[in-house]
């Protein structure tokens, strides 16, 4: 008895399907319509193009033209790159000093979705950073607003949050799906600031210190007592870099080196001499070699916490 139900409510539900795919092929001939273009997105780095992925899905074309050599928050686009951003159906920008290119390009506004916008009232101020060069991107500056939003994972689910307003906007069909994916995506997030809020408890205040001055809101929202040098993970630290490394050392006594990508074997050699260990926290504003946003997220939160066990 129960099996004959499942076979008849299975041939009913396979029905309903088949039926309403009928019709809905039905009325797009009849309409003499095409299956419609799906909207493009223009991101301005990685994080904001994996969380657009992830809440939109194959609802949406998601489209991250900045080279893989290049930081995206100080990224010169093309002309071919910038008429992509003009042309997209949605822009999601990060904000908070981000994409200075724009400072110079005209958007069209009613297109934009700043992601950040919602915290800009506790946006951090850096001062005193000093002007250096890195990528082939050439000099530039960290003075002024910290733009690394989203390694306060706090934060970032506000951005994800802003990123499900905008592709609500451009498929205002999918609600159900956008706020599951997103729904989803939230507790991911949630589960690694509630990590990194844990650890930071643990770390309780000691001294550590970052290769970049990229980490000011990870260090605020994890209570975490940090001081940044300017180095690069790839280039090997200069006797002037190690002197200026000893003398924050002196009152900073720091057992631990927070880096933004794998260091070169050389620079990891020099820090252990003054007693330095190195551990690294990628903040991913790029494509990933490997893995993805997340995996890289769960990565550096492990680090941290094998840190700091
Ligand atoms: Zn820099």
């Amino acid at each position: 008895m129960k099996i004959s139900l499942l076979v008849i409510s299975s041939i009913v539900s396979l029905c309903l399907v088949q039926c309403g795919r009928v019709r809905d092929e039905a009325a797009a001939s009849t309409a003499g319509t095409t299956p419609r273009a799906k909207p493009v997105i223009l991101v301005a780095n990685y994080p904001l193009k994996y969380f657009a992925q992830q809440i939109g899905g194959e609802l949406i074309d998601v489209r991250f033209p900045a080279p893989a050599n290049e930081d995206p928050a100080f990224w010169q686009p093309d002309d071919n790159a910038i008429s992509q951003f003009q042309k997209a159906d949605l822009i999601l920008m990060n904000g908070a000093s981000y994409s200075k290119w724009t400072d110079k390009v005209t958007l069209p506004a009613s297109k934009i979705v700043d992601t950040s916008s919602s915290f800009q009232s506790t946006f951090i101020e850096e001062k005193g950073a000093i002007t250096h060069s890195h990528g082939p991107g050439g000099e530039h500056s960290h003075n002024g607003i910290a733009f690394t939003t989203w390694i306060d994972f706090y934060q970032a689910i506000a951005q994800a949050k802003a990123v499900r307003a905008g592709i609500s906007r451009v498929r205002p069909d999918d609600a159900r799906t956008i706020d599951a994916n997103t729904e989803r995506l939230a507790a991911e997030l949630g589960r690694l600031d509630n990590r990194m809020l844990a650890v930071g408890k643990r770390m309780n205040g000691q001294p550590v210190v970052a290769s970049h001055p990229v980490f000011q809101y990870w260090a605020r929202r994890y209570g975490i007592n940090l001081k940044s040098v300017l180095w690069e993970p790839d280039e090997a630290p200069t006797d002037k870099q190690m002197e200026e490394l000893k003398a924050l050392l002196a009152t900073h006594k720091a057992k631990w080196m927070v880096w933004e990508g794998v260091p070169a074997k050389e620079g990891a050699e020099k820090i252990k001499r003054v007693g330095l260990q190195g551990v690294v926290f990628d903040p991913c504003a790029n494509n990933p070699e490997k893995g993805d946003f997340l995996s890289i997220m769960k990565a550096n939160v492990e680090g941290i916490e094998n840190a700091f066990p």
